[in-house]
């Protein structure tokens, strides 16, 4: 029964009550989107730039994006693209982007901050992304990673205007941010959780160690407390929040972000179905009392279990 509800769940995901989560693709280059674009997908709400410039070398001409971004946007039509600027740094270095060794890099010059020391390199990827997004008639909307503050924000917001880009948003994945979220997000447009990230700086656990994963894990109570903030913070500004870390995927933890506030979540395409099939059995009001039964938690074991025991289906 449950394969053939899964199977039949089609269309934008709604909660049992119609409310309204806009299911999104995580993406990282060309081929991924040619393999997306044709999926029953609202979009893409996380297009990792940076991946498609781990081998280069040498700094990527506007052109040279131009013509990728093209082929990036084309499959989704009018659909919603939501493109991060080069999140260069930490995990995902890039030969031309180097600022040289540090000694702590998931706490240095990385993602936005980088772009700020380096602002051609903003510059160009915007004006690409502007190129592209005319020739394509693509909803494009661009986004900062590792924002910390307001200022930076701004900052952002303002070079993607300059670059005739119409929506700029920040990533709320540095705790700092997502408790200041109402501030921060008062000059752009919308904010997106990165919960990797976040966890990663909320619970001081270095996501590139396996061995630290059960404090990686986003039930950490802690870590949905600050999720909560962040989205409650957003709705005070007026600003949709939505997710696009891994926890997005997971059906459980989509219930809970629904609660918390989430209105757009963004995953790997192959886990769209199941996160659409259970917010169908799920109403706002539900997804709220198991954001509430999760935070209520002392440990991260005891807030999966927690929702577990309260949902409606095997998921
Ligand atoms: C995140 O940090 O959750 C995120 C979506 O970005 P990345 O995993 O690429 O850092
Ligand atoms: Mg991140």
């Amino acid at each position: 029964a449950r394969a053939e509800a899964l199977a039949a769940s089609s269309g934008p995901g709604l909660t049992r009550d119609g409310h309204h989560v806009a299911l999104l693709a995580n993406i990282g280059g060309v081929e991924d989107a040619e393999a997306a674009g044709p999926q029953d997908l609202e979009g893409v709400g996380l297009f990792r730039t940076e991946f498609v410039f781990l081998s280069s070398d040498k700094a990527p001409t506007v052109a040279e994006q131009a013509e990728i971004y093209r082929r990036v946007f084309a499959p989704f039509g009018s659909r919603r693209v939501v493109v991060r600027t080069l999140d260069a740094g930490a995990d995902k270095p890039l030969a031309f982007a180097d600022l040289g060794p540090e000694e702590n890099p998931a706490l240095g010059r990385r993602g936005l901050r980088l772009s700020a020391e380096r602002p051609e390199l903003l510059d160009a990827q915007l004006e690409a992304l502007a190129v592209a997004a005319r020739d394509t008639g693509a909803d494009v909307r661009v986004m900062a990673p590792m924002v910390a503050t307001a200022e930076e924000a701004d900052w952002f917001a303002r070079r993607v205007r300059e670059n005739g880009l119409p929506r700029a948003g920040v990533m709320i994945e540095v705790p700092g941010a997502a408790l200041r979220s109402e501030h921060v997000l008062r000059d752009v447009d919308f904010g997106s959780l990165g919960t990797n990230d976040l966890a990663q700086y909320t619970m001081a656990a270095d996501r590139m160690q396996g061995v630290l994963s059960d404090l990686l894990d986003p039930w950490q109570p802690a870590v949905l407390d600050v999720i909560a903030a962040a989205c409650e913070g957003a709705a005070r500004a007026g600003r949709p929040m939505g997710v696009c870390g891994e926890a997005g995927g997971d059906p459980l933890l989509a219930l809970v972000l629904t609660g918390l506030g989430a209105g757009s979540l963004s995953m790997a395409p192959s886990k769209v179905a199941m996160v659409r099939y259970a917010l169908s059995l799920h109403s706002l009001p539900d997804c709220q009392g198991l954001a509430a039964a999760a935070r209520g938690a002392r440990t991260a074991r005891e807030a999966l279990d927690a929702v577990r025991a309260a949902v409606h289906a095997d998921l």
